[in-house]
């Protein structure tokens, strides 16, 4: 596959966005020389500069759920920008999306809309401590929650992938509050909490974890968490940001049955565009400004553009609920194909899935937490990407990454991926 232009694109970009990128694992620094430069994408497929069509699975990092170019998201768009742009006052419809979402989510009574997923996580804590009057914070060990200081411990997506735990120009300051705490193991969470009695505002958690590959909870764990949270006045805020929408209309919340004092959401809220929001109950919403003292505000928050494909796509979800099963049957077909292809040449690599998402890690045994992701053989991942790209089929630039898919991918799409699966196993083992 001749990638010549995308080549030569990313050293013109070099030059004037640092790594050629405007977010980091976008470089396919961890698994090839270049990345792939986008023409233009519709249903399935992106097609890159070179003319080159590839099957995606990146699906723009989940926002995508009808794929690209969905006929009734672009009318949306369309009629959305014949009645302007941006107002900076409030308009109709960041109501008719407040309510879609407080009716979606029995947790969420009040709702404020950002513009990221980063903002959504970084003013949930800012809330959740102004709300408490307690400044520490507990996050788990590879869970992502975008890249604001206090939460750039410690996480996942490209700071796993770069190896950056902690970034620079963090002050240790501002993370001295952060505890970490591991993934399924409730006993971390309680020996911190006794540690920091009566000093914790709050516990950020994706319940599904899908930044160090997709990370199932076990059982009971996200139960525990909610009575632990609930006992010690600390409150717990789901980050569904990659859940929510995507593995139930109701998210984590639904699928395990507990209710956050807090959530954030982001990606399908927005159908592709900029978009976050954090909500929670009434009680402690109402200390955001301008009714209460937490200070948080945004020039393009709510923007009518975004609010208008973001309440079309979950006004689909809710009216369509038969997608869900559907994206569940997608990812199902792929986890069979694929642990059947390494039952067939005899290799124990370990597929995980919850609902609709779905990631394979070049690692044996149980997945529950940051340590067991660890084991993962990053450069035979790297040489199963270039396989799978060169044969039209795009997925996440990184092991630590899940798969997304969408409603237009079609079965004979997934089962020319199980195929090509199969034999890019067998060209990295030789077999
Ligand atoms: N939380 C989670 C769970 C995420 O996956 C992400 C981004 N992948 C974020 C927060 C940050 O969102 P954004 O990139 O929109 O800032």
């Amino acid at each position: 596959m001749n990638r010549d232009k995308s080549n030569a694109l990313y050293d013109k970009a070099k030059n004037y966005i640092p790594g050629g990128v405007n977010s980091p694992v976008r470089a396919f620094g961890s698994v090839d020389k270049a990345p792939i430069f986008v023409d233009r994408a519709d249903g399935a497929y992106i097609y890159d500069i070179d003319g080159n069509k590839y099957l995606d699975y990146i699906s723009s990092w989940g926002p995508l759920i009808f794929g690209h170019n969905d006929p009734e998201m672009i009318e949306t768009f369309k009629s959305s920008l014949e009645k302007g742009i941006t107002y900076g006052v409030p308009s109709y419809i960041e109501v008719d999306m407040a309510q879609e979402i407080v009716k979606a989510y029995p947790a969420c009574e009040m709702v404020r809309m950002v513009n990221s997923g980063t903002e959504a996580t970084m003013s949930a804590i800012r809330t959740a401590r102004g709300y408490t009057r307690k400044d520490k914070l507990i996050k788990f060990e590879g869970c992502y929650h975008g890249h604001s200081d206090c939460l750039l411990v410690k996480s996942g997506s490209g700071t796993l992938t770069f190896n950056a735990p902690t970034s620079l120009g963090v002050p240790e300051d501002v993370i001295k509050d952060t505890i970490v705490c591991t993934f399924n193991d409730i006993e971390s969470v309680k020996s911190a909490i006794n540690q920091n009695k009566d000093q914790i505002a709050a516990i950020i958690i994706e319940g599904v974890p899908g930044n160090m590959g997709v990370v199932p909870p076990c059982p009971d764990f996200l139960k525990q968490l909610r009575k632990l949270t609930k006992d010690e006045g600390i409150l717990l805020i789901l980050d569904e940001v990659i859940t929510g929408f995507r593995i139930a209309y109701g998210g984590v919340s639904e699928v395990y049955g507990i209710e956050p004092d807090m959530v954030c959401f982001g990606k399908i809220i927005g159908g592709g565009l900029p978009v976050g929001a954090y909500g929670g109950k009434r009680e402690i919403m109402q200390v955001v400004s301008p009714l209460g003292g937490v200070y948080q505000a945004g020039t393009l928050s709510g923007n009518p553009l975004a609010m208008h494909m973001g309440l079309k796509t979950l006004q689909r979800l809710r009216e369509n609920p038969s997608i869900y099963s559907e994206l569940e049957a997608k990812a199902i077909k792929l986890e069979q194909g694929f642990k059947k292809n390494l039952s067939d040449l005899g290799l124990n690599y370990t597929i995980t899935r919850v609902k609709s998402m779905i990631s394979f890690f070049f690692a044996e045994g149980e997945i529950a937490n940051y340590q067991d992701v660890q084991k993962s053989d990053t450069d035979k991942y790297g040489e199963f990407f270039r396989f799978m790209l060169n044969k039209g089929i795009l997925l996440p630039p990184a092991q630590f990454e899940g798969l997304f898919v969408n409603t237009a991918i079609t079965d004979e799409e997934l089962e020319y991926t199980i195929i090509c699966h199969k034999e890019a196993l067998k060209a990295i083992h030789n077999i």
